[in-house]
């Protein structure tokens, strides 16, 4: 998506070699109008799926998740992100470890909204080792639900969770697939889906 990638390049900071800041427009700031476009763009990849519920995990999720929620009428759901959880018996959870804080947290989401008629679009931010998407995956087959895939805004295509999801089998979309942080500089793989 050229729209994203110019963003990319003119706001990202390359923190590391494996870490991009884009706080100027999805992960504290957000722009509204590049989030209506990323809906559209996900609504538009996914256009030969029903998709009865979009799931995300909170907070950066919630914006792009929204806007494709809108764009295709179907409900919002974000797995929360708990230090402890206790005993529920109304929780789907799942454990993630995070990426970028180094630390493993449980998500969970109310039984009360995946049901296991629902086909589901899971939604995120960033995927770089796939722990976020395999909790929500996880998540998704306790409900019994059907996912239809997986909507990605920026792929780090140098870690492993685009690879091994697609080898598993996932239909994984991402809208930027980067293949290269160097200091101040983004480097794009050619082809942006699977
Ligand atoms: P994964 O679970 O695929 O290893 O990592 C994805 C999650 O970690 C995303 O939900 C995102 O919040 C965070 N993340 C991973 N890499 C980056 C990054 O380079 N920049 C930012 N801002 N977040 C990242």
């Amino acid at each position: 998506m050229q729209l994203l990638k110019d963003k990319i390049i003119k706001e990202g900071k390359v923190l590391s070699p494996t870490v991009l800041k884009v706080d100027t427009f999805l992960n504290h700031q957000i722009d509204p109008l590049l989030m209506k476009e990323i809906g559209h763009e996900f609504a538009t990849r996914f256009t030969n799926e029903v998709i009865t519920k979009v799931l995300t995990i909170e907070s950066s999720g919630i914006a792009p998740a929204t806007m494709l929620g809108l764009e295709i009428g179907a409900p919002v759901v974000f797995a929360r992100k708990r230090k402890s959880l206790t005993l529920s018996d109304n929780l789907f959870t799942a454990s993630v470890h995070s990426f970028t804080k180094n630390v493993t947290s449980d998500i969970a989401v109310s039984r009360d909204f995946l049901h296991a008629d629902d086909n589901i679009i899971i939604i995120d931010d960033f995927l770089a080792n796939g722990e976020a998407v395999k909790g929500l995956l996880h998540i998704a087959e306790q409900a019994g639900a059907n996912v239809v895939g997986v909507g990605i805004v920026i792929e780090k295509g140098f870690q492993d969770g685009g690879k091994n999801l697609r080898a598993q089998g996932v239909r994984v979309e991402s809208l930027a697939i980067v293949n290269e942080l160097e200091e101040g500089k983004v480097t794009f793989a050619e082809e942006e889906a699977e």
